[in-house]
């Protein structure tokens, strides 16, 4: 018997090694490989008001700060933009209607409410740990901020997110070998959500699309028109602006308004179409430095999202045989 492979094992072997180079990756390169050299990094106290706390996002550009407790004498959660929108969304009344909540809650007042129906816990990871189970981590529990502390002083080094660990893959794109299914048009592949887009109306409210993103739980909201067809994108993020712009009073305003009056965000809508493949798909969110491409038809009729999360789970935990996303 020949101990030589033969042109179909060899194929075989080719696409079982091609199919696990970016989790081989992601297991062989740990958290602390991924953490810039030097960082801002804010914490909270959780006897802040929750209102200073936003304002301080916004002066300090951030997108989330750990939370320290003083009498546990440690780390307790995470304070989000979407810790903001639940905020906004359970105490809002109208624009007449100051939101007394909003000015008095200190932080640890507003998670004894909401930790009543989600019992959370501070999820982190060491930098020792691999990169592959701090994406496991994050799509496990779907967060978007995975601190990560040092088990020995237990200090905050950096916060993760899937956002830096593609950056972080890009980075190497070049030195690893390219595995072919990168070339497959991305519908091809199946590798995003297909079905039931939660999308919000240029008309509707503000309110309405917060109300989205609580009950539906997604990052993004493509906005569209009568037709379906995209017109802009809201993110999570974008809602911070309106501790920006002082403006969280009025959630009566259309989307319309709201899209116009925007400062920080990024022009025009990052879209992808259904044949174009996985490598051009991987640099144009890279490059463009945002969380998810839509994907439209080519009359720009919202029919898909493409997230990080979808990539990660495709590229690094389907060849583990894990579906962390869907489960
Ligand atoms: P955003 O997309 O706005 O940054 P996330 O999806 O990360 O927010 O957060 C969703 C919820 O989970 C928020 O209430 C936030 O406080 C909480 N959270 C986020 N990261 C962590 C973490 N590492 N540990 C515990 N809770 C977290
Ligand atoms: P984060 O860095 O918190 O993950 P996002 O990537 O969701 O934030 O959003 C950062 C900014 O990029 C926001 O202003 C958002 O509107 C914008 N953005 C995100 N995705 C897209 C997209 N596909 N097209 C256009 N703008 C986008
Ligand atoms: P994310 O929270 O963006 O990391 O994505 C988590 C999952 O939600 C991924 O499978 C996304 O494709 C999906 N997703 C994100 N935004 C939307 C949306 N607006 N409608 C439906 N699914 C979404």
């Amino acid at each position: 018997m020949s101990c030589i492979p033969s042109i179909a094992e060899r194929q075989g072997l080719k696409r079982e090694a091609d199919a696990t180079v970016y989790m081989n990756f992601m297991k062989s390169h740990c958290c602390y490989d991924a953490i810039p050299t030097s960082c801002k990094l804010v914490i909270f106290d959780t006897t802040l008001q929750v209102k200073k706390a936003f304002f301080a996002f916004v002066s300090n550009s951030l997108r989330a700060a750990p939370l320290w407790d003083n009498k546990l004498q440690r780390f307790v959660g995470m304070l989000t933009i979407t810790d903001f929108i639940n905020i906004l969304h359970c105490y809002y009344k109208s624009p007449m209607v100051q939101m007394y909540e909003l000015e008095s809650h200190k932080i640890e007042t507003w998670r004894d409410v909401y930790l009543q129906c989600s019992s959370r816990f501070l999820i982190s990871i060491s930098p020792e740990a691999s990169l592959f189970d701090a994406i496991y981590s994050l799509l496990k529990h779907k967060i978007h901020r995975l601190p990560v502390i040092d088990p020995e002083s237990g200090n905050v080094l950096n916060i993760l997110t899937h956002k830096r660990i593609l950056k972080f893959l890009h980075i190497f794109v070049r030195k690893i070998p390219k595995p072919a299914f990168t070339g497959k048009p991305i519908q091809e592949l199946g590798i995003g959500t297909f079905r039931n887009i939660a999308t919000v109306q240029q008309t509707a409210t503000l309110y309405e699309a917060l109300s989205i993103f609580v009950e539906r739980r997604v990052s993004a909201l493509p906005v569209v028109d009568k037709e379906g067809k995209v017109v802009s994108l809201y993110s999570r993020f974008d809602v911070i602006n309106l501790a920006a712009q002082k403006t969280y009073n009025n959630l009566d305003m259309t989307m319309e308004e709201v899209i116009r009056r925007r400062t920080c965000f990024v022009e025009g809508v990052i879209k992808c179409y259904p044949d174009e493949t996985l490598e051009t798909i991987i640099d144009r969110i890279v490059k463009a430095e945002v969380h998810r491409l839509v994907l439209v038809d080519r009359d720009d009729v919202v029919r898909g999202i493409i997230s990080l999360s979808d990539l990660l789970q495709a590229m690094v935990l389907d060849p583990a045989g894990i579906d962390a996303l869907f489960s």
